[in-house]
C-alpha cells in the first residue's frame, strides 16, 4: 500500500479541476496521468519576452508580446500551414501560422476583427514576419504576459502552455514536505535544495541543483529498486533444473554454434541447475544470434520436466520466433503454442487449459501470458527478448507466475554504455554475445541528403528490379505522433506510385490483423518494399532483404539506427544502408551519421553518442526509450548514476529491510517513482 501522505501526488489528473474530456487524452499523450507527473513535467527551457507597442519596436528572433488584430485566414493545399493574417496598430502585417490539422483552434482563438495580445517569437519568411505557434493568445494584459520569465513545455495537440502551465502549478499546491532520503552529507556537499523546494525552483528558472537533485532522486530509487529485487531473488528458491540434452541433440539447427553462443549456453545451464532463481542478462548486437540461445536454454527447462515461456515486446515478433522455434523444434517432439492478447474464446481456453495441465511446454506471446487469468503447471524458465521494453516490475509480475521463481533470462540487442548498463540492469548477471555468427557481411552505410531523393528512389528501382528486398523507415518521434503516421502515410502513397503493390506498410497504429497481413507479405516476398515506422526496430528477419533507406535519420538515436540497420546484412548479400539526412544538420547531428557510416560495432557506437550527446544535450530533448528514465538525463546519468549506485547499496547495508528513518523515508522515494515492487519484496520476502 503507498503511503497515505503520497496520496495527493497520485491523484488522477483528470481529477483536477478544469480538466475535461477535451484534456484527457492529450495529457495521456504525454504520460501525464497523475498529479506527480505534472509536478515533474519540467520545462524544457525558460522565455523571458519583452511587450512591444507594435512590430516597429520588435526584432526579428525576439520573444515578444504584441496586441495585432486578425484579418484573413489563409490555408494552404495539402499539408501545408494555416495562417492567419494580423494587422498591428500602424498597420503592419504578421502572419501567425499554424502547422497541423487543427485549423478550427487557431480561427476560435484569433478570430476576425478582434483585437488580441499575442506572445511568441517573432521570425521573417521571406519578406513576411510571422510568428510560428504562438505561446499565448490573450484578450488583455500585454504587459502581464511580458513580465514574466516563462516555462515553456512540451506540448501535445490540444494543450497550450498557458493551460500546462496552469496545471503544473495546480499540482505544485499538492507537494508537501517529504522526509530526507539523501545522504545528509551529499545533499551538503552538493548544496541541492530539499525535495519540494526542488520540484518548485525547477518550474521557475533554470536551476541546475535544483534539476540535479530531482534527477538524482529517480536515479537513486532505480538503484534502489535493482538492488531490492536482486536481494529478494537470492532469498527465494527456483526450481533446480539438469537437462539431460535429450532433445537439444534432436534439434534441427541449420548451422553450427559459434563459440560466444556455446558458452552463453552452458553459463545459463548452469545458472539454471541452482535452486537460486537466474537473473541473468544476455547481451549480443543484433544478429549474433540471441534466438538459439534462447531455445536451448528453453529445451533445458523442458528436458527438467518444466515449461519455458518467451516474452516478445511486440506482436509481430512474438509471431516471428514461434515460427522460428517451431522450425526448429519439429524433430523434438516439444509441443510450443502462440499466445497474444487477440487469441479470443475457443482457443484462448484451449491454450489456458494446456498451459495448466503441462502439455504445452513452450508458450511464446506478448504480455498477453501473463495477464491474471494465465496459469502455468510448471513453469520454470521466462525468457524475455529484448529487455529494455519492459520495465524490471513486469519481469517481476512474470516471476509471480510460477509457484517457484521462475528463472529469469533477458535478452537485449541495446548495445547500451556502461553507465546505462547498470542503470538498466543493475543487479543482473550477464553473458555477452560478443562473436558474430561466419559469413556476415559488413553493410555498405552511406548518408544521403534528403534532396537526392530521386537518385534514392532511383536506387531503390534497381534493387527491386534485381528481386531484392528493402526496407523504408519512416521517424517517429513521439511529440508529434499524428503528423509523424501521417508522413509515414504519405511516403507510403508516393512510393506506391512507382512501385505499385510491391509495396506494404506497417505502423503502430494499424490493426493487428492489418499489419500482420502486411508483414507476411513481405516476409513470404510478395511484397518488395516494407515502409514503417520504428515498429521493425526490434528482430525482423527477413534475410532477402538487403537495403534499408531511414528518412530524417538525424531524429533517430544512434542505438536505434544501429538496431534498425541490424535488420538489412543478414542474408548472403550485400547489404546497404541510406541514411537521408535533412538539410539542416548541426556539426554533432553530422558527427554522429559520420560514425554510423564508419563502424558496425554497436558498443562502441553507444559509447561514442553518449559522449557526442552527452554535454550538449538540451534540457528535456531526450531520445524516448533511450533510458528508463524520466527526469535524468543522459548527461546526468553518467555524471549521478555512480554515486546514486554507491549510495544506495550504503544505504541497503546499513539497513536492508529500510525500517530506519532514511530506510522509511526511502521507501517513499521508491513510490514516489513507482519502484514500489522494491517495496512489496521486502514485504513478500
Ligand atoms: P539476434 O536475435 O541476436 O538479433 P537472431 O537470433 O535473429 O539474432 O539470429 C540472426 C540470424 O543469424 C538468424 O538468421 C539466425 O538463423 C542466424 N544464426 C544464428 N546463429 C548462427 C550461427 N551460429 N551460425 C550461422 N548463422 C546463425
Ligand atoms: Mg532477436
Amino acid at each position: 500500500m503507498r503511503p497515505e501522505r503520497l496520496n495527493p501526488l497520485f491523484i488522477e489528473t483528470t481529477a483536477l479541476k478544469g480538466v475535461g474530456p477535451n484534456l484527457a487524452r492529450p495529457l495521456e499523450k504525454l504520460g501525464l496521468k497523475r498529479v506527480r507527473d505534472l509536478a515533474y513535467h519540467l520545462p524544457e527551457r525558460f522565455v523571458q519576452r519583452r511587450a512591444v507597442a507594435d512590430l516597429d519596436q520588435a526584432t526579428v528572433g525576439e520573444n515578444v508580446v504584441v496586441a495585432v488584430t486578425p484579418v484573413e485566414y489563409r490555408s494552404s493545399p495539402g499539408r501545408g500551414p494555416f495562417r492567419v493574417l494580423a494587422v498591428d496598430e500602424p498597420g503592419n502585417t504578421l502572419a501567425i501560422t499554424y502547422f497541423g490539422r487543427n485549423t478550427g483552434w487557431a480561427r476560435k482563438a484569433l478570430p476576425l476583427g478582434e483585437k488580441k495580445w499575442i506572445a511568441g517569437r517573432l521570425d521573417q519568411f521571406g519578406q513576411q514576419l510571422q510568428m510560428v505557434h504562438p505561446d499565448h493568445v490573450s484578450d488583455e494584459s500585454g504587459a502581464l504576459l511580458g513580465a514574466l520569465c516563462e516555462p515553456i513545455y512540451s506540448l501535445s495537440d490540444g494543450l497550450t502552455q498557458g493551460r500546462a502551465a496552469t496545471l503544473v502549478q495546480q499540482a505544485l499546491g499538492n507537494v508537501e514536505d517529504l522526509p530526507e532520503w539523501i545522504e545528509p552529507g551529499l545533499l551538503d556537499r552538493m548544496k541541492w535544495p530539499i525535495w519540494r523546494d526542488a520540484l518548485l525552483l525547477a518550474h521557475k528558472g533554470e536551476h541546475a541543483a535544483a534539476r540535479d537533485r530531482l534527477a538524482y532522486d529517480e536515479l537513486l530509487a532505480n538503484s534502489l529498486a535493482l538492488m531490492l529485487v536482486r536481494n529478494a531473488n537470492r532469498a527465494k528458491s527456483g526450481t533446480s533444473l539438469h537437462g539431460d540434452g535429450r532433445l537439444r541433440t534432436k534439434l534441427h539447427l541449420p548451422f553450427a554454434l559459434t563459440g560466444a553462443q556455446r558458452r552463453s549456453i552452458s553459463e545459463i545451464e548452469g545458472d539454471m541447475a541452482q535452486a537460486a532463481p537466474m537473473l541473468r542478462l544476455l547481451q549480443g548486437d543484433v544478429g549474433s544470434g540471441k534466438t538459439v540461445v534462447a531455445l536451448e536454454s528453453m529445451l533445458v527447462a523442458v528436458e527438467g520436466g518444466a515449461q519455458a515461456a518467451l516474452l516478445a515486446p511486440t506482436e509481430i515478433l512474438a509471431r516471428q520466433h514461434f515460427e522460428t522455434l517451431r522450425r526448429m523444434l519439429a524433430p523434438t517432439g516439444v509441443n510450443i503454442t502462440l499466445f497474444t492478447g487477440r487469441d479470443k474464446g475457443k482457443a484462448r481456453e484451449s491454450i489456458l487449459m494446456g498451459l495448466l495441465d503441462g502439455s504445452i511446454d513452450i508458450c511464446v506471446g506478448t504480455h498477453a501470458i501473463f495477464q491474471d487469468a494465465v496459469a502455468y503447471k510448471n513453469l520454470a524458465l521466462v525468457v524475455i527478448d529484448e529487455q529494455h521494453r519492459f520495465g524490471v516490475g513486469q519481469r517481476l509480475m512474470l516471476a509471480q507466475k510460477g509457484k517457484r521463481t521462475p528463472h529469469c533470462l533477458a535478452m537485449t540487442a541495446t548495445p547500451i554504455p556502461r553507465t546505462l548498463t547498470l542503470a538498466q540492469y543493475g543487479e543482473m548477471d550477464v553473458s555477452k554475445l560478443d562473436e558474430m555468427p561466419p559469413g556476415r557481411q559488413p553493410i555498405d552505410t552511406r548518408v544521403v541528403a534528403v534532396e537526392r531523393m530521386g537518385d534514392v528512389i532511383g536506387a531503390l528501382a534497381r534493387h527491386l528490379e534485381s528481386g531484392q528486398q528493402a526496407y523504408w523507415v519512416c521517424p517517429m518521434v513521439r511529440e508529434n505522433e499524428t503528423d509523424d503516421l501521417a508522413a509515414a502515410e504519405a511516403r507510403f502513397a508516393e512510393l506506391r506510385e512507382h512501385f505499385g503493390d510491391k509495396v506494404a506498410l506497417v505502423h503502430g497504429q494499424l490493426g493487428p490483423e492489418i499489419k500482420d497481413a502486411a508483414m507476411e507479405r513481405f516476409v513470404r516476398g510478395e511484397a518488395g518494399l516494407l515502409v514503417a515506422t520504428t515498429v521493425i526496430e526490434v528482430g525482423v528477419d527477413v534475410p532477402n532483404s538487403t537495403l534499408m533507406v531511414i528518412e530524417a535519420a538525424e531524429r533517430f538515436g544512434l542505438a536505434q539506427l544501429h538496431q534498425l540497420r541490424g535488420r538489412v546484412g543478414r542474408g548472403e548479400g550485400k547489404s546497404t544502408c541510406l541514411l537521408l539526412r535533412g538539410s539542416e544538420l548541426s556539426e554533432t547531428g553530422r558527427k554522429r551519421l559520420a560514425l554510423m557510416r564508419e563502424t558496425q560495432d554497436g558498443f562502441r557506437i553507444a559509447e561514442e553518442d553518449l559522449d557526442l550527446r552527452g554535454g550538449g544535450e538540451l534540457l528535456g530533448t531526450r531520445q524516448s526509450g533511450d533510458t528508463p528514465f524520466r527526469v535524468a538525463n543522459l548527461e546526468q546519468i553518467q555524471r549521478l548514476l555512480p554515486l546514486a549506485h554507491d549510495d544506495a547499496r550504503l544505504l541497503m547495508e546499513r539497513d536492508g529491510g529500510l525500517t530506519g528513518d532514511r530506510g522509511e523515508a526511502a521507501r517513499l522515494l521508491l513510490y514516489l517513482f513507482e519502484r514500489d515492487w522494491g517495496v512489496q519484496l521486502l514485504r513478500g520476502g
